[in-house]
């Protein structure tokens, strides 16, 4: 369903992502591992166009696109298919849980407003946040900041979902509820790329472990081969420090 061939990006000169290729298939868990300033959001951002890339195509649903010259209508038309799931939520700090679910259907989707309520209504009933439909950012936890900005994605009904590092900004306390939500999600063979150091979730989740170094892919297989039994030494070391 997805197909992305020679990915680069630099930034001043230094290449962060290096001709990266990769193809996900619908239903896919597939959860991205690596060191700090590998490159692992520069290519999440790149196939969401966040971020323009120096060259790099992408096929995705039923479009294709050359990411480095793509138009702003290419990048709508993207981003209907691609939701992307910050790791500091990036809710609307001026509207409710409810509005924030509801503003992309109606901008990007150009859903009338009172029918992208109604959806975002009926998706926070399906994650049991109804009672925080009128409530603000400000005065959610963590953990229902990111619950709303997953509903946000799952609302938009995504051909996939791209998720960085979801987790990692939550005080403990809140990341299960949220691994929770996107297990959820997984079983739904919702289509999903995830950033994550939550090895267990990915061992438990993913249906392939990519681990990233440098700008490339290093290694990727099933969990149980590339978490246990990681051939490259890179990964290996990787995990030792992590696990
Ligand atoms: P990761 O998510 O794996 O930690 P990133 O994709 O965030 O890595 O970053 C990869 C590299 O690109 C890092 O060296 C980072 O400093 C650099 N980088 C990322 N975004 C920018 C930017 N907007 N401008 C300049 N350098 C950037
Ligand atoms: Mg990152």
């Amino acid at each position: 369903m997805i197909t992305l061939s020679g990915l680069t990006k630099a930034f001043d000169g230094n290449v962060v992502l290096n001709n990266i290729d990769l193809e996900i298939k619908k239903g896919e868990i597939v959860v991205v591992i690596g060191p700090s300033g590998t490159g692992k959001s520069t290519l999440l951002r790149c196939l969401n166009l966040l971020e323009t890339p120096d060259a790099g195509t992408l096929a995705i649903d039923d479009i294709q696109l050359d990411l480095a010259k793509a138009s702003e209508k290419e990048a709508i038309e993207l981003r209907k298919r691609a939701s992307f799931v910050f790791q500091n939520y990036a809710l609307f700090a001026n509207k409710t849980a409810l509005d924030n679910i509801a503003e992309g259907l109606v901008t990007v989707w150009k859903q009338p407003r009172a029918e992208a309520r109604a959806t975002a209504l009926a998706i926070l009933k399906e994650i049991g946040l109804t009672d925080k439909q009128d409530a603000y950012p400000a005065s959610l936890s963590g953990g229902q900041q990111q619950r709303v900005g997953i509903a946000r994605a799952m609302a938009a009904h995504s051909k996939v979902i791209l998720f960085d590092e979801p987790t990692s900004a939550l005080d403990p306390e809140w990341v299960d509820e949220v691994l929770g939500l996107m297990k959820q999600l997984a079983r739904r063979h919702q289509t999903m790329v995830v950033v994550t150091h939550e090895i267990e979730f990915a061992r438990d989740v993913a249906d392939r472990v990519i681990f990233m170094e440098g700008g490339r892919i290093v290694e990727q297989g099933p969990p149980d081969q590339i978490l246990v039994d990681p051939k490259d030494p890179r990964t290996r070391e990787f995990l030792r420090k992590v696990l």
